[in-house]
């Protein structure tokens, strides 16, 4: 059986006649990017790919965690007791990271990178070095203390932030699907409505691809177990939708047997261990459908889809069963968009 996603509101306007289908493609931020567009045969190929390396640079220059000199780093650097103050892209961020942090009860931290960096996510030392090793007790204790998104005092209207001394600001679980939302507006404001803007993995999909069709997607799902069926194809028609999925299957290593996703739960100090293999968010911004898909991983099914319901949030949840099965839920709102 497979599930098909649509959204409940449908905009007819269909791309010209004659109309052409365009792709590009390229790398940022550790992973690559794709951008499809529908447009009139001429289109500008390289005023496009120009304007989506300039949203892609702006979002690296002040959010990386891997650029010395971007905003975010020289924050995570200052001396204790400085004020910074934050440009505007990052402060759009920072504000919805925070907010998503407190709903969470911290599930959702942008100020775990001391926590990221010590289990090898971070930039460096990265758990694919050679001789890499988990962090001791003592080190996750540490990290712990500095991992408090509540001592960052914020003052919104002045784009002031304070560095209590220590505390690692990290945006990668929010910063991709951000990007994604800038190049789909950009594209918009040259005159490109009809477009399918990808980010490693996570995706915003505006107007129809060529033939009047919404940007059909299928969504990434886990390997089932040997002896279990595979799970059905969940195709979401990504009109006016964004999808991001957050998976312990990707990027995760195993030492000594066990096994740590690059997702950590703040809340520990470890890298997550509650048996979910994966969870997509479908959200009309991409940055709230990136960071809730993070959020959601770390809370976990239970709490996570009580969150997600609350919130009127579409989620699937794959859950690893102690079997080794896999098994999906669904929330309320995502359940309304499969019909
Ligand atoms: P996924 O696609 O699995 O959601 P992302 O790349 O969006 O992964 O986010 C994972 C990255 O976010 C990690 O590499 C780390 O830098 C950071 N991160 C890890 N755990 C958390 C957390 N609990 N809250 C916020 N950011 C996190
Ligand atoms: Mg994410």
């Amino acid at each position: 059986m497979n599930r098909v996603l649509v959204p409940l509101e449908l905009d007819a306007s269909m791309p010209m006649l004659g109309a052409q289908a365009h792709c590009l493609d390229g790398q940022t931020m550790g992973t690559t990017w794709q951008v499809r567009w529908v447009a009139a045969g001429a289109s500008p190929s390289e005023m496009v790919r120009v304007a989506v390396q300039d949203e892609l640079d702006l979002v690296v220059a002040q959010m990386s965690t891997w650029l010395e000199s971007a905003d975010l780093e020289r924050f995570n650097r200052a001396p204790a007791g400085t004020w910074h103050t934050v440009p505007e892209a990052m402060a759009e961020v920072l504000a919805a990271a925070l907010w998503l942090a407190e709903i969470s009860g911290g599930a959702f931290n942008p100020a775990a990178g001391a926590l990221v960096n010590l289990w090898g996510f971070g930039p460096s030392p990265r758990y694919t070095d050679p001789g890499f090793a988990p962090p001791t007790e003592g080190a996750v204790q540490h990290a712990l203390a500095l991992n408090d998104w509540r001592a960052l005092q914020w003052q919104a209207a002045s784009r002031q932030l304070h560095q209590p001394g220590g505390v690692r600001l990290d945006f990668s679980a929010i910063a991709k699907g951000y990007a994604v939302d800038r190049v789909s507006r950009r594209l918009s404001g040259m005159g490109l409505p009809h477009s399918l803007v990808e980010v490693g993995g996570e995706l915003r999909g505006q107007g129809l691809r060529l033939g009047g069709q919404p940007w059909w997607v299928d969504l990434e799902s886990p390997p089932t177990a040997p002896g279990q069926a595979p799970l059905p194809t969940t195709r979401v028609a990504l009109h006016g939708l964004c999808v991001a999925t957050s998976g312990d299957y990707r990027r995760v290593y195993t030492h000594d047997g066990a096994r740590w996703p690059h997702t950590i739960d703040p809340r520990n100090g470890r890298p997550l261990a509650n048996g979910l293999a994966s969870v997509s968010v479908l959200h009309t911004e991409c940055l709230w459908a990136d960071a809730w898909s993070t959020a959601l991983t770390v809370l976990g099914r239970e709490q996570g889809l009580a969150l997600a319901t609350a919130h009127g949030i579409a989620a699937l949840f794959v859950q690893r069963e102690p079997d080794g099965r896999l098994t999906e839920t669904l929330t309320p709102a995502m359940k309304e968009l499969a019909g």
